[in-house]
């Protein structure tokens, strides 16, 4: 088994949608910097208060506030037997920090799987997209709708839409990624740590990739 991931796409590619799917599977721990912040928000700490006006205009937030809460993250027990990090690195500088913290930590990256979706499709998915408060299953208005609406299937909580995921900083968080996110990939295929998945059928993306990782 590939123990120690990375997933990269651009927002809603479905970075955060398949990590739920291994880590139901395998004994990855599941690393998402946007959720890691979310949380900061909702307890409203000072780091929350400081990412949230960029979050909501959809710029990101600084390298090295995300590098620290993603070591601490990698230190814990539950992370040892593989890691899925979805949504870092999102800069060449946060690729590098990262090495810098898996060195310290004796780690390697094992693979780097990039999930390659027509923008016209991200924007669809992510306007469309809500989310459960309690259990943090996410669902689509168009593709994946709820069996209720506003209801979680799952544990019956209730379902919201981000607010970066309005139109407007939807495609802003298209533009910062290919402007700032694109390198990152370079920089790993570079590597020869990279691994590609282009839009199909979501049961045809999971056993591709379980035949590369499993
Ligand atoms: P996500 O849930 O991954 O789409 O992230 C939501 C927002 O959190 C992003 O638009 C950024 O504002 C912030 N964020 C998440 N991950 C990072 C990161 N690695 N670097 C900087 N900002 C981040």
């Amino acid at each position: 088994m590939k123990k120690n991931l990375i997933f990269v796409g651009a927002p809603g590619a479905g970075k955060g949608t398949f990590s739920a799917v291994l880590t139901a599977e395998k004994p990855y721990c599941h690393i998402s910097t946007g959720d890691l912040l979310r949380d900061e928000i909702k307890r409203d700490t000072q780091l929350g208060r400081s990412a949230a006006g960029l979050m909501k205009a959809g710029k990101l937030v600084p390298d090295e506030v995300v590098a620290a809460m993603v070591e601490s993250r990698l230190a814990q027990k539950d992370c040892q037997e593989g890691f899925i990090l979805d949504g870092y690195p999102r800069t060449v500088h946060q690729a590098e920090l990262l090495d810098a913290v898996l060195t310290k930590l004796g780690k390697e990256l094992d693979r780097v799987v990039l999930f390659q979706v027509p923008d016209e499709v991200l924007l669809q998915r992510l306007t469309a997209r809500e989310s459960c408060r309690k259990c943090g299953e996410i669902f689509n208005k168009l593709f994946k709708p709820s069996k209720t609406a506003g209801v979680c299937d799952k544990c019956g909580g209730e379902l919201f839409q981000r607010p970066d995921d309005s139109l407007e900083t939807a495609k802003n968080r298209l533009k910062v990624f290919y402007e700032q996110t694109l390198p990152v990939i370079e920089y790993y295929r570079a590597k020869g740590k990279l691994f590609t998945v282009t839009a199909l059928e979501r049961e045809q993306i999971a056993d591709l990739i379980r035949k590369e990782l499993y």
